[in-house]
């Protein structure tokens, strides 16, 4: 983690190329959430961005999570904040996962819905999700194919599910040098929800989680309502240690 006056420049440059974007489409600041995303950084780095007036925080491993617990509790009491769950989750780490989380924006089968519903109604609490898209064919990736016959069950399935809170949808597209390149996917992910919104007008899907440090400003401009950085505002993840 770079200490805490690296994060505050890297804050002001970021909150600069959001702002940048939003003048390029006609979009307004505070259309636009920034998650940053603290995974593979010591709970240190929460208490610092929460200094710095960052109220939403994405980590990716429910186990990781866990072990920032006793930093996290009294930060998020204290400031108010936010923690998504970004990366895949196993189903039968679903009742951890809600009970750790304040949104699931990884949501990648019906499955794993379900296990959710079921785990946000034994907790008297709604539960806010983002629907996983994957818009490639990467093995590696998870999310839901938009053509498939699974996303369209559990579209169907979520007017019951009523403990989950569906607020739109979530993507990760391809790494690819150039940004302009991941364009097109950050539309596809746009009109997918436009598409999903008129076939289940139930449903409100308002939000696109779409942008990572690298495209972020590509994503603004195609929409995105939450972007989630981490190498922008903390530097380099060190895998090496992992
Ligand atoms: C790690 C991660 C990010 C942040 O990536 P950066 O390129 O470091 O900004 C965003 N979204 C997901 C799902 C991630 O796993």
């Amino acid at each position: 983690m770079n200490t805490h006056d690296e994060l505050e420049r890297n804050l002001a440059q970021v909150l600069e190329t959001i702002e940048a974007a939003c003048r390029r489409v006609q979009r307004t600041r505070s259309e636009i959430t920034l998650i940053a995303v603290t995974k593979m950084h010591p709970a240190a780095a929460i208490g610092a961005a929460a200094e710095l007036g960052i109220t939403h925080i994405g980590e990716n491993k429910v186990q990781e999570f866990d072990s920032k617990q006793p930093e996290w509790i009294p930060l998020r009491d204290s400031h108010k904040l936010h923690a998504h769950l970004i990366g895949h989750l196993q189903s039968n780490k679903a009742a951890r996962a809600a009970s750790l989380f304040d949104a699931i924006d990884s949501v990648d089968s019906l499955r794993l819905a379900e296990r959710l519903d079921a785990a946000a109604a034994a907790l008297h609490r709604t539960l806010p999700v983002l629907i996983e898209i994957k818009l490639s064919d990467e093995e590696a990736k998870s999310g839901l194919a938009p053509q498939s016959a699974e996303i369209e069950q559990l579209l169907e399935r979520l007017a019951d599910l009523t403990h989950l809170n569906v607020r739109g949808l979530m993507t990760v597209p391809p790494y690819l040098r150039d940004a302009e390149a991941v364009r097109p996917y950050f539309r596809q992910l746009r009109e997918l929800r436009e598409t999903y919104a008129r076939r289940y007008p139930k449903l409100q899907l308002n939000a696109l989680s779409m942008g990572m440090t690298h495209d972020y400003a590509v994503a603004i401009e195609e929409g995105a309502t939450e972007i989630r950085l981490g190498t922008a505002l903390f530097g380099a993840r060190d895998y090496g240690k992992a």
